[in-house]
C-alpha cells in the first residue's frame, strides 16, 4: 500500500460497531468457566507430544502505581514495589508445574511480558522474572523478546538491566500527548519523557520500537491528536497500534468518572480521528498491518505480511511461527493443543491457588473441528489477507468447503461492492483499504456472534440486560 490512504469518513462510519478482534477463535466470552486446573494440564500434556514445535511464552505483570481512567485491562494498583515478590513466588510455582508437563517442549520463539506495567518491577525483580523462565525454557536465535513499558515510570536502569537481558523489542503505551487529555484520562506523561525513553533504547540499539495510541478518549480533537500523530511520526517507532477506546464501564467501573470528565467523542468523531492516523500514518510511510496495527514498509512485520507468514495469538499480530502459547500470571490466557487456558482475574484468588500448588485456570474451552475449520479462515483472513477454499480444503482435508460457506459467501459481496475484497468462486482477496475492516468481514464466518447476537436481540425485545460488545471503530 503505498503513500496516503484516505478512507471516507462515511464508510469508517458505517462500520463503527460492536464486535471482537479474533485473537482467538472462538472469542473469549464463549469460554465456559466448566473448565479448570485439570483441563488445562491435559492440554499441556498433548502440547508435550510435540516436543520440537516451538513455543511463544507470555507472562502479565499487573501492577501499576496508578490507575488510568481508560484502563481495560487487568491490574492492581500498588505503591509498593515490594509487592511484587510475592506475586513472582506464585509465577515462579505456575512456571515449574507448566514446564514440567511439557516435558522436552521449551523452546522459545516470542516472550512478552504484558500489564499492568511490567516496570513496575525493579531491576533485581525484572532479573528474576527473566531467569524463572530462562532456567526452564529456552530462546531460539531471532526469537522476539518484547515487553511493553510506561515512559512515565520506566527508567534508564532498567531499560539497561532489560537490553543485557536480550528484550529486544519495547512497546510503549502512549495513547495521546495533549496534556489536557492526558489530565481528563488521568495519565499524565509528558513528551520529553517519552522522548528520552526512545532516546535510550535506541542508545542501547533495541532492535523495535512499538508505540500504541488511542483515539476516542473523551476530550480528544482531531487538532490535539494530529499533533500527537505529528510528534510519534517524528519520533519514527517501527510499528504502531491505533486502538479505539472501548467504554465498558459495565466491565470496568472507573471508566464511568470519564464521563463526567470530558465529552466523549461520538461515533463520527472517532470515525474521524481514526482517518487522521490513517492519513498521518499513511504520508509517513506507514503500511496497514490488519485492523489497526501498522508498520513501517521494511519492518519485518510488514516482510511478514507481504509473504504470508504473518501469525495472530493473543498478543496480537506476530511473527512467530507457534501455534501454541503458554501463559503465565493473573488472568493471562494461553493457547495449548487446540484449547484456550485463561488464569484467575484478581491476584489473590492466582497467589492462594498457587501457594497450594494448584493452578489457577478459571475457564477455557477446547476447540471443536468446526471451530477449528473457521478459526483456520478467520486466521487466513487476518494474516494472509485472503480466503482461498482450495488452500483450505487442503490445509483442514475438509472438503465441500463452498458448500459449507455458501451464506458466508454471500453475506461477504456487500465488502466487494464496497472495495474491501475481489471475490470468485472459491477465493477472495483482501484489498489495501479492507485491511482495515478485517474484523468485519471475519465476523460474517464467526457462528458463536450470530447465535449470540440473536440471543441479545431476544433479550433486548423482553427488556432484559445482558452481555455487550465494545466497538470496532
Ligand atoms: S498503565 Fe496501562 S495497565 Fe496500568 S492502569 Fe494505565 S492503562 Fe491500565
Amino acid at each position: 500500500m503505498d503513500g496516503a490512504l484516505h478512507v471516507d469518513e462515511s464508510v469508517l462510519l458505517r462500520l463503527a460497531g460492536a464486535g471482537p478482534r479474533y485473537t482467538s477463535y472462538p472469542t473469549a466470552p464463549e469460554w465456559t468457566d466448566d473448565f479448570g486446573p485439570d483441563d488445562a494440564t491435559d492440554a499441556a500434556v498433548r502440547a508435550s507430544a510435540t516436543p520440537d514445535q516451538p513455543l511463544s511464552l507470555y507472562v502479565h505483570l499487573p501492577f501499576c502505581s496508578r490507575l488510568c481512567l481508560y484502563c481495560g485491562c487487568t491490574v492492581e494498583i500498588s505503591g509498593k514495589p515490594s509487592r511484587a515478590d510475592a506475586y513472582l513466588d506464585a509465577v515462579e510455582r505456575e512456571i515449574e508445574l507448566v514446564s514440567a508437563t511439557l516435558g522436552e517442549r521449551r523452546d522459545l520463539v516470542q516472550m512478552h511480558w504484558g500489564g499492568g506495567t511490567p516496570t513496575f518491577l525493579s531491576v533485581e525483580q525484572l532479573q528474576r522474572m527473566h531467569g524463572l523462565v530462562a532456567e526452564r525454557f529456552r530462546f531460539l536465535p531471532g526469537a522476539e523478546i518484547s515487553l511493553e513499558v510506561d515512559p512515565h515510570v520506566t527508567t534508564h536502569a532498567q531499560i539497561d538491566a532489560l537490553m543485557d537481558l536480550g528484550f529486544n523489542r519495547v512497546s510503549m503505551g502512549v495513547q495521546d500527548l495533549d496534556p489536557h487529555v492526558q489530565h481528563v484520562v488521568r495519565r499524565e506523561q509528558t513528551a520529553e519523557e517519552t522522548d528520552a525513553l526512545v532516546a535510550r533504547c535506541r542508545e542501547r540499539s533495541v532492535e523495535g520500537l512499538n508505540m500504541d495510541l488511542m483515539y476516542g478518549l473523551p476530550d480528544q480533537t482531531e487538532e490535539g491528536f494530529g499533533r500527537t500523530l505529528d510528534e510519534i511520526v517524528r519520533l519514527a517507532p517501527d510499528r504502531l497500534a491505533v486502538f479505539g477506546y472501548a467504554h465498558v464501564p459495565w466491565m470496568k467501573p472507573a471508566q464511568k468518572a470519564l464521563e463526567a470528565r470530558g465529552t466523549m467523542p461520538g461515533p463520527t468523531e472517532r470515525a474521524r480521528l481514526f482517518g487522521l492516523a490513517i492519513e498521518k500514518l499513511g504520508a509517513a510511510g506507514y503500511e496497514v498491518i490488519g485492523l489497526d496495527h501498522f508498520a513501517k514498509a521494511d519492518d519485518p512485520m510488514a516482510k511478514a505480511l507481504h509473504e504470508g507468514t504473518l501469525h495472530r495469538n493473543f498478543m496480537g499480530y506476530a511473527l512467530a511461527p507457534s501455534e501454541d502459547m503458554v501463559a503465565f500470571g493473573m488472568s493471562a490466557i494461553g493457547e495449548l493443543a487446540g484449547t484456550y487456558v485463561q488464569n484467575a482475574r484478581t491476584t489473590a484468588e492466582y497467589e492462594a491457588a498457587l501457594s497450594d500448588g494448584r493452578l489457577a485456570t478459571i475457564r477455557g474451552l477446547r476447540r471443536s473441528p468446526e471451530d477449528e475449520l473457521r478459526r483456520a479462515v478467520i486466521l487466513s483472513l487476518m494474516c494472509r489477507m485472503r480466503i482461498d477454499l482450495d488452500e483450505l480444503e487442503a490445509q483442514t482435508g475438509r472438503e465441500g468447503l463452498a458448500e459449507h460457506f455458501a451464506a458466508e459467501w454471500t453475506r461477504l459481496r456487500p465488502f466487494a461492492d464496497e472495495g474491501f475484497c475481489r471475490m470468485g468462486e472459491r477465493r477472495l482477496e483482501v484489498t489495501p483499504t479492507g485491511r482495515l475492516f478485517l474484523r468485519h468481514m471475519a465476523m460474517v464466518f464467526d457462528e458463536h456472534l450470530h447465535r449470540r447476537r440473536a440471543e441479545a436481540a431476544a433479550r433486548e425485545a423482553a427488556g432484559e440486560d445482558g452481555p455487550r460488545f465494545s466497538q470496532t471503530i
